[in-house]
This record gives structure tokens, sequence and C-alpha cells, in this order.
């Protein structure tokens, strides 16, 4: 039978819910009905909802609050079915709005209910009054651009739809939580709600931590693109020489030949190699770096080609070694000089026939490896003194690529500067105004004979040493100011023009001058004496060691010249 709510009901009159209601004080219990409550300050719960809103979203935060009104209502239903056996289906029904007033949740009006439960019919609209959730936008979220009323409309659907026995939705069609003069909310069957379906997703759980597993695979593919884009740039540059090493390297990228890597010490060969194998077809495989001489001699064989159990003492079980770790990859080759003639051959075996043996072992193993070796010392010497093998020299030397040092790529060095500003700057959590002009000046004329590894080292010095928002002055980089060659130094000449390279213009060395000069080999070694006891701070034994003698002859010498008094 449809009944429809007559605005004359006593609708006031809840007393069986209250009667519901026990404190139990001494267990620390509040009992509605056999639903055990919570009392809570509604300031927390203020706090607790901004803290998911903020940290989840609106749209996550707002699903998560209706289904917590969802649970609710569902245990209320219950609930009044339970109390309200023999009433009237609206008296019964309208047990729902009454807890929710109960509960200090919200002041209900209803405006107009009509429900059927044989036929399945509802319509409702309802007033909502001095919402707790418009209370906590006012005080603690501020305005919402949507209806706010999230825990009090879930509890509405699933209160209704249990007693209905079938889905209804309300919506809230105005709220005061979003600017609206009052809160409404209208309830029908889902069917006739257009959009029923996008609504109910709000009642299903959705884990966060499926999107955050998705996240995770997005950001390690991109950051695998991201390092194989920046082995691209092969390193930071843009001299002449160093873009004929860069396009030297693209040619050797492809394929399979071995390449060899030339140049001074801290050039950044490793940058290089490892370029290389990201420009190649084989960059998903590993990437193996080893500095030769960092292995002790009589190790590395095992290191590079692995050992089996019981091979020699300490070798307690079995390994594989760098050659296996890299297979399908790139293996680096620093210091490639340093191999003893046996892990030569077996080197040169891995070249030919593409397979190795472990140390201790007879079974044969086969690797696909691209080899990249580097030296700063010259093969062909090593070869002439017998050092290293001639025709693993050959086999390395396919594809030789020379590497520039720094000094000869001075207009490089702003830019590397700058790159190991931001890398320091990142590392130290620390923010500098970067080189002072009179730094960067002292870089662009030092000859730097550690290399972008020396620069490395100076600009990190200088970042360590200087404060957020100060400059990076000369004194932070350089413990004592560089030796700039008489070469690189610009001077005035005696017509009062600006010229590189030595004053005097002679053209000749040094020595030339002294005699030219009449200086005096006395006063030279008391020169010499006085600017190496200078940059030793006066330590006698740092002062031989920078003139090459040992402390007892400078000492004599020293005292001999007057230069440290007898004592
Ligand atoms: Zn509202």
């Amino acid at each position: 039978m449809a009944v429809s709510y007559k605005p004359q009901l006593n609708y006031t009159d809840f007393k069986d819910l209250t009667e519901q209601i026990h404190f139990h004080s001494a267990e620390g219990k509040i009992w509605l009905g056999e639903q055990r409550m919570l009392l809570m300050n509604l300031t927390s719960l203020a706090a607790f909802r901004r803290e998911i809103v903020n940290g989840m979203g609106i749209e996550r935060a707002k699903g998560f609050f209706l289904r917590l009104g969802y649970l609710s209502g569902l245990k209320d239903a219950e609930l009044a079915r339970k109390l309200r056996p023999h009433c009237s289906e609206l008296d019964i029904f309208l047990a729902g709005p009454q807890l929710h007033s109960l509960k200090g949740m919200v002041k209900v009006v209803p405006l107009e209910i009509d429900l059927d439960q044989e036929t399945g019919d509802f319509y409702g609209r309802l007033e909502w009054i001095d919402s707790w959730e418009v209370e906590i936008c006012k005080t603690e979220l501020g305005q919402m651009k949507e209806p706010a009323c999230w825990v009090l409309l879930g509890y509405a659907c699933a209160y209704t739809s249990s007693f209905m026995g079938r889905e209804i939705i309300y919506r809230e069609i105005s709220c005061r939580g979003c600017g609206d003069e009052t809160c409404m909310i209208e309830g029908k069957p889902a069917e006739e709600w257009p959009d029923a379906e996008e609504f109910s997703r709000y009642f299903k759980a959705d884990p966060m931590i499926e999107e955050l597993y998705d996240l995770q695979e997005q950001l390690n593919s991109l950051r695998s693109t991201l390092q194989r884009q920046q082995g691209q740039y092969y390193g930071i540059g843009q001299s002449a020489s160093y873009n004929k090493v860069c396009k030297m390297i693209d040619k050797a990228a492809q394929g399979k030949v071995s390449v060899l890597l030339l140049g001074e010490t801290g050039v950044g060969k490793e940058v290089i190699a490892k370029s290389v194998h990201l420009r190649s077809e084989r960059s998903d495989g590993p990437f193996i770096a080893v500095n030769c001489a960092a292995i002790p001699p009589d190790l590395i064989e095992a290191e590079l080609f692995g050992v089996e159990k019981g091979a020699y003492t300490g070798a307690n079980q079995s390994r594989e070694g760098r050659f296996e770790r890299a297979d399908g990859g790139t293996i680096f080759l620093d210091e490639v000089i340093e191999l003893t003639p046996r892990a030569q051959a077996t080197l040169l075996r891995v070249l030919q026939e593409s397979e190795l043996e472990r140390v201790g072992d007879n079974r044969t193993r086969k690797v696909n490896v691209r080899v990249i070796a580097a030296t700063n010392e010259s093969l062909e010497q090593a070869v002439e003194d017998g050092k290293f093998r001639a025709d693993l020299f050959y086999r390395l030397n396919v594809f030789p690529v020379h590497i520039p040092p720094l000094r000869d790529r001075q207009e490089d060095l702003p830019l590397l500067a700058s790159h190991f500003l931001e890398k320091f700057h990142a590392q130290y959590n620390k923010r500098t105004l970067g080189l002072s002009d009179k730094a960067l000046e002292l870089c662009m004329q030092y000859r730097w004979p550690g290399n972008i590894r020396e620069l490395e080292n100076v600009i990190e010095r200088g970042v360590i040493l200087t404060d957020n928002n100060e400059t990076i002055s000369q004194d932070a980089l350089f413990v004592s100011p560089p030796q700039i060659s008489p070469d690189s130094v610009e001077h005035i000449d005696d017509d009062g023009n600006m010229r590189s390279g030595k004053p005097g213009g002679c053209g000749g060395s040094w020595s030339d001058q002294v005699i030219e000069q009449g200086i005096s080999l006395d006063q030279v070694e008391e020169t010499l004496m006085k600017q190496a006891m200078e940059q030793a701070n006066q330590n006698v034994s740092k002062a031989a060691r920078l003139l090459g003698l040992t402390r007892p002859a400078l000492a004599y010498r020293l005292k001999k010249s007057g230069i440290l008094s007898e004592n």
C-alpha cells in the first residue's frame, strides 16, 4: 500500500529510539541497540577529513566518506525494522531520519515521501538543517565547489535501499556547504537517475595501491627512457674537439666492434663508454664498469671471468665474473694496461671466440659482451716493452677514440662547471650563487692536469665552503692559487699591448731568460726554495717533496743560504 508522508504526524517523538541508547561508562562503552557507538568531537573529525581530502584528492575523499555513511545506514535500517515491527511502513522508515537526528548528525525535515515496499516505488524529498558536514566546511575546509554532505548522503542511500530492498539513490540538489540556501536531498530508484552508474562507483572501494603500482611502472619506464636520452648527450660539451669525439662515438655505437678510449686520467672515459653502450642496440642490457688498476693482480682473473669453488684457497664458493654479469651488454675495462698476462690471454679468447672458462673450471661458457677498453698510457709502448700482448692490442685497437684533455676544450668549462654546481647543490641541499668572475677566470686559465674529475672535485669543495646565496670565491675553489702556466697568461708588453705568452717576448725558455738577465744559480736556488717553503706553509718535509729532495738535503741548503736559521 502506498503511503504519503503527512506533516501532521508526530515526527519528533522518537522516544523508542532514544531509549536504545545506553551509557555503560564503567565499562567504557556506549550502546545504540546492539551497535557500539562512539562520542567523538567534531573538530578532530574535521581535521581528519581535511587530511583525507588533501592526501587523496577530493574525488577519492568523497567516495571514502560516502562509504563511511553507507555502512552506518545499513546498520540503522536493520535496527529500525527490529524496533518498530508493528508500525506502518512510513513510521518504520522515518526511524532512519530520526536516528540521524538522534546521533547529532543533522536535523532532518521530511518534505515529501511516497513509498510502497510491495511495488518498490519510492520518491523522497527531505531538507537537512545544521548538517555537521556543512559546519566543518565553515570551520575547517572552506566552501566547497560541490555539495559537501557526503557521509549523510551515503547513509540516506544505504538506509533507504535496505529498507526498500532495491537500490535507491539520493542526490543533494542544493547544499549550504557549497553556498546554497539549504541542504536539500531528493531520492528515487537508481534506474530513474540518468547517471546512476557513475554515482554508484563511489560506493565501490577503489584501492589506491593498484594505481600506485601503475604509477611505479610508468616511473620506471620513464626513468630508463631518460637514462637513454642522457646517453644521447655523451656527457657535456660543445667545443669542436669534443664534437669530433661525439661523431666518432656515434659511428662506434653501432655494431659490436671493440672501442678503445684514449686520453689522460679524468677526461670522462666512463661517461663516454656509457654513452656508447646507451646508444647501441644493447642499451637494454647491463653496463658493467671495471677499473683494472683497482683489483689486485692475483684476483683479477677471478673477478673478470669468475671462479669455481675450490679453485684456490679462499675460493669457498663458485661465483660468476664481471663478463658473465655483462652478458648481453657492455663491459668497460678502464686501465686495461694493468691486466696480468693470463688475464690478457683470457680476454683475447673472449674477444675472438666469445667464450670463457671460470678460474678452476673446465666448462666453457658462451658470453655475448661488447668490450670497451680505456687507458691513459700508451698501449703501443707497453707492447714494445713486452708488457702487453700485441695480438690483444690489435683486437682492442679496432676503433680508437682519443678524448681531449680539458685544457684543449676550455670553452666547455663553464658548461661543465654549471653541471657540477647543479649536481652538488642537489647533493648538499644548498644553493650558492655560482662562481665569482675571478674564480671562473682562474678556472679558464688553469691547465687542469686532473681534467674533468679535478674540476668536479674543485667545484665540490667550492660548494661545501660557500654559504647559501653567496658567490663561490677563488679561495673556496683552490687551497692555494693554481700555478698558471706562463703560456696561457696574458700580459701587457712594453708597448702597452695585451699579449699572450710569457713576458720578455724573447721566445726562449725560462732558462734563456735567467742567463740573459744575469741571474746567478744561487739566486735561482734561493728563489725556488723560498717559493717551495711558502707553498708548503714553511713545512720543510713538504717543501722537500715539492722540489724532489730529501728533507735533510733541503734543510742543509736552507741553512746554508740563510733561509732557515740554525737551531
Ligand atoms: Zn549539504
